[in-house]
């Protein structure tokens, strides 16, 4: 018998709308650290953003299982949307435990800048190796020590979902920076389209 060890990514996300950036970092990331699979998981109630956050939980999940068809080793992960309250990382990672599992918790620099304010932050630790996706010429450490660190460069790619927000809140066009179906399911359920 080999490995049969099986190595999960986790990328979390308010995923407002999903974009190539977090498609690239994906597909990078497990490409990069030999992952059998990425799961995107969208936040259902991303507390530290509940006054941003624009679209439904169904309507950001519907946009990634979109984006992610067809790509290999990328899935839509429904366990924060389907989980009451606050979307807590550690809880997520607990509840994707299991023998013979590996996890891979993998964020933006971003993302890792803001982790002292994550709760649950030491039970994290012990959960997933963080995975530092880093833009060309970004650094970032979790906060304290003891934890399992991987660094990951990935190509900048200038895009965020505020910036596509506020192209669609002012009929700018979109394409080439969401996934084809991705353009056509917020066209069809009318996403994004009062300017905040
Ligand atoms: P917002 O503009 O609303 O902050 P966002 O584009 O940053 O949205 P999030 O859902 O907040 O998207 O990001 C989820 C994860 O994807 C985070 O770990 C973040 O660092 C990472 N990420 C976001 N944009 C990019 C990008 N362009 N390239 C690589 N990773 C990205
Ligand atoms: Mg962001």
């Amino acid at each position: 018998m080999g490995d049969t060890t099986e190595r999960i990514g986790v990328l979390g996300g308010t995923f407002d709308p999903v974009h190539i950036g977090h498609l690239v970092a994906a597909a990078d990331a497990r490409a990069g650290l030999k992952l059998d699979r990425v799961l995107l998981v969208v936040a259902g109630d991303p507390w530290q953003k509940r006054t941003q956050v624009v679209a439904s939980a169904a309507d950001r999940l519907a946009l990634v299982e979109l984006a992610v068809e067809g790509i290999d080793g990328l899935e839509a992960s429904s366990i924060e949307v389907e989980r009451d309250g606050a979307s807590v990382t550690a809880d997520t990672l607990e509840e994707l435990t299991a023998p013979g599992r590996e996890l891979f918790l993998l964020l933006g620099a971003d993302a890792v800048s803001n982790m002292s304010t994550w709760k649950r932050l030491d039970d994290t630790r012990s959960l997933a190796t963080v995975v530092v996706v880093e833009r060309a010429g970004e650094h970032a450490e979790p906060p304290g020590d003891g934890w399992c660190v991987e660094h990951l460069t990935i190509p900048r790619l200038d895009v965020s979902s505020t910036e596509i927000r506020d192209r669609l809140a002012h009929d700018r066009p979109i394409d080439g920076l969401v996934a084809p179906e991705v353009v056509r399911a917020i066209r069809e359920r009318g996403l994004y389209t009062d300017p905040r």
